[in-house]
């Protein structure tokens, strides 16, 4: 599946609900947390839909390793520190244990400066 009916972050990704666009390529989409958890807040998500890690298959090897591999480079861009005395936090919540309100894979990316909101 490529888009589901009725989900948030593909209607984000197609521009039919607006969102403060961090980065786009044909396969990868990000934009700030609607809700800052720590200075620099922002997800990265698939374009093609998959719910969450338990759904992903074969076919999701490179678009995950792209999104892991583009991470750094997009925290410096959006104000995170570099080296070991900077650097973020990558957070992918998966099912309802996980704590995943959006089923949508996302990677939360967070940086800046602490305290955060949420440790
Ligand atoms: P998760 O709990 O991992 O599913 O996180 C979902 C995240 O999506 C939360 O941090 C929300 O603040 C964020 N979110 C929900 N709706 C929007 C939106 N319209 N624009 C940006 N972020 C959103
Ligand atoms: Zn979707």
């Amino acid at each position: 599946m490529s888009h589901a009916e009725n989900c948030i972050f593909c209607k984000i990704i197609a521009g039919q609900i607006p969102s403060k666009k961090v980065y786009e390529d044909e396969e990868l989409f990000a934009f700030h947390d609607i809700n800052p958890a720590a200075p620099v807040h922002f997800l990265i998500v698939p374009k093609r839909h998959f719910k969450n890690l338990m759904d992903a298959n074969s076919q999701d090897e490179a678009i995950l390793g792209r999104m892991l591999t583009i991470a750094p480079r997009l925290a410096i861009e959006q104000g995170c520190r570099p080296g070991e005395s900077g650097g973020f936090r990558v957070v992918i919540n998966n099912g309802a244990d996980g704590g995943q309100e959006v089923y949508h894979l996302h990677m939360h990316i967070m940086g800046g400066p602490r305290p955060w909101k949420k440790n």
